[in-house]
């Protein structure tokens, strides 16, 4: 008879845990995986793919208006938000159901509750008590809403998904990833949009180059760009939201989007039960290998906010099960991650940015060319790619790459496999491009800015 009910007991069905529950369970795990809400997580129901999905819907009002430039003329035009969503929640209706098969076919019980720590081994979970060899938390992260008057007035992107109807005029406040890709879906799809940020440019952590650009072509698509804002109260004023900042202005609108960052889910999960440690910022503080300051207690994704994206929780997880379940210890590896902004234009960026590697790295040499895509020779677009290579001088290896243009994600997903191989500059150059393409900028820039 086997000590526990489980090997492994996971909280959060999200990125991380549901890969962590099958990878488990394939490696012979018997593994239960508690889920309160969704299954998917962040990522499928709120996060990466239904906000994927609302961009490629604003980018086709570029889209028809570039057409005429081709010959095309395309008949009159409307937008419809409601089909919009009632579509994109079909599919993630369909992908809620795949990854319960997912779980299902490899094994794993589902138990469809909140679940909280009741002891060293055990949970509760649906009015149920379990216990467990391995407790893996997986529990996400969910949005930070800054504690000011009124604020009960402004959405964070969860709401944003689920609108009844497309605001006329939005104000965006944040600016990191969701502010900016939040600001280019609402002005694609029609809204008058303004975004608010307490800095003096959004997206920090980008390079500098790339995010000076990107505030270019927000400002060319219409979006008001407000820095060194911020908020300090909402209210009512008639049928609009008047957001008042700490200087005094204020600005109306219909919706205030609050996006100013994400916060780990830990409350209520009863980590002081058996005295997990978490972080200032109230983070699970884990090692390398995802272990927290309590044997045979793990976390991984947005719970433990090292590198909050879904292909880094997948990661985390797939080497917490090697290590756990697999026999082999294996180090989680956050070196040159890509990412990419979902802005319109996008951004792909992966590894260093100029300002990091220079001190990280001593001397550069810096690539940088801005140009007009081949497309928009004929629609006439006043749309410009941006692209850069950052390079360390004593060794010619490419330490950056960043780019803000068209298929910027897809283009930097390629690029990145050659950082992470540490290829030089020569190996870039001597590698041939293919034409007539923005990507084979990367491979025939020559010429380093004279930038010391
Ligand atoms: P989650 O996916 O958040 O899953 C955690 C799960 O745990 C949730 O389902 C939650 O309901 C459940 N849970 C919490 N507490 C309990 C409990 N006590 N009991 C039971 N269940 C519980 N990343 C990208 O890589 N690319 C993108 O384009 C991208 N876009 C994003 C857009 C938005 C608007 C947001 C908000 C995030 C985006 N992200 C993106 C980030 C990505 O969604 C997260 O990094 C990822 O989902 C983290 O996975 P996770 O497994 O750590 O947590
Ligand atoms: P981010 O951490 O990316 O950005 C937070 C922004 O809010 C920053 O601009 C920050 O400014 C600002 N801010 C922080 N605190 C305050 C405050 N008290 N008042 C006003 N402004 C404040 O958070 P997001 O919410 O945009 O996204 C959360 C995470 O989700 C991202 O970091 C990313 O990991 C993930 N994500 C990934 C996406 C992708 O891969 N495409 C898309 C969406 C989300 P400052 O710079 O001054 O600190």
């Amino acid at each position: 008879m086997a000590r526990f009910d489980f090997d492994l007991f996971v909280i959060g069905a999200g990125s991380g845990g549901v890969r962590a529950s099958r990878m488990s369970a394939a490696l012979g795990a018997r593994v239960a995986v508690a889920e309160e809400r969704y299954l998917g997580g962040t990522c499928v129901n709120v996060g990466c793919i239904p906000k994927k999905l609302l961009t490629y819907a604003a980018h086709y009002a570029d889209d028809f208006e570039d057409a005429a430039a081709y010959g095309w003329s395309v008949g009159e035009r409307s937008f419809d938000w409601a089909t919009l969503i009632a579509n994109k929640d079909r599919e993630i209706a369909r992908l809620n159901t795949v990854y319960g098969k997912l779980l299902d076919d490899a094994g794993v019980q589902r138990i469809d509750a909140r679940a909280r720590i009741t002891g060293p081994n055990s949970i509760e979970a649906g009015g149920k008590t379990y216990t467990f060899e391995h407790l893996l938390i997986a529990t996400g992260g969910r949005p930070r809403m800054p504690e000011i008057p009124g604020i009960e007035l402004a959405i964070s992107s969860n709401e944003a998904f689920h609108l009844k109807e497309l605001p006329r005029r939005v104000l965006v406040v944040g600016g990191g990833y969701i502010a900016v890709e939040f600001a280019g879906i609402f002005a694609g799809l029609g809204a008058r949009v303004t975004q608010a940020h307490r800095g003096e440019l959004f997206l920090r952590g980008f390079d500098d180059d790339i995010r000076r650009a990107l505030c270019k072509e927000m400002e060319k698509r219409g979006i008001e760009v407000r820095f060194k804002k911020l908020m300090s109260r909402i209210e009512r004023a008639g049928a609009a939201l008047r957001t008042t900042f700490t200087d005094g202005s204020s600005i109306d609108s219909d919706q205030v989007l609050v996006a100013i960052g994400r916060a780990p889910n830990v409350t209520g999960l009863g980590l002081e039960t058996i005295g997990v440690q978490v972080t200032p910022g109230g983070a699970i503080a884990v090692d390398d290998y995802s272990r927290s300051s309590r044997p045979c207690v793990y976390a991984i994704g947005d719970v433990t906010d090292r590198l909050n994206l879904t292909p880094v929780a997948i990661h985390e997880a797939m080497c917490f099960a090697k290590s756990v379940f697999g026999k082999t210890p294996t180090k989680i590896d956050h070196a040159d991650v890509p990412s990419a902004v979902f802005s319109q234009p996008p951004i792909g960026a992966v590894g260093l940015t100029e300002a990091a590697a220079r001190e990280r790295c001593g001397e550069l040499d810096v690539y940088l060319t801005s140009f007009k895509p081949l497309r928009h020779t004929l629609t006439g677009r006043d749309e410009r790619t941006t692209m850069k290579l950052v390079v360390q001088r004593s060794t010619q290896r490419v330490v950056g790459a960043h780019m803000l243009g068209a298929d910027a994600g897809e283009i930097l997903q390629g690029v990145a496999i050659a950082v992470k191989m540490g290829a030089t500059k020569a190996q870039f150059d001597a590698t041939v491009g293919i034409h007539p393409t923005a990507a084979e900028e990367f491979v025939t820039m020559r010429t380093a800015l004279a930038r010391e």
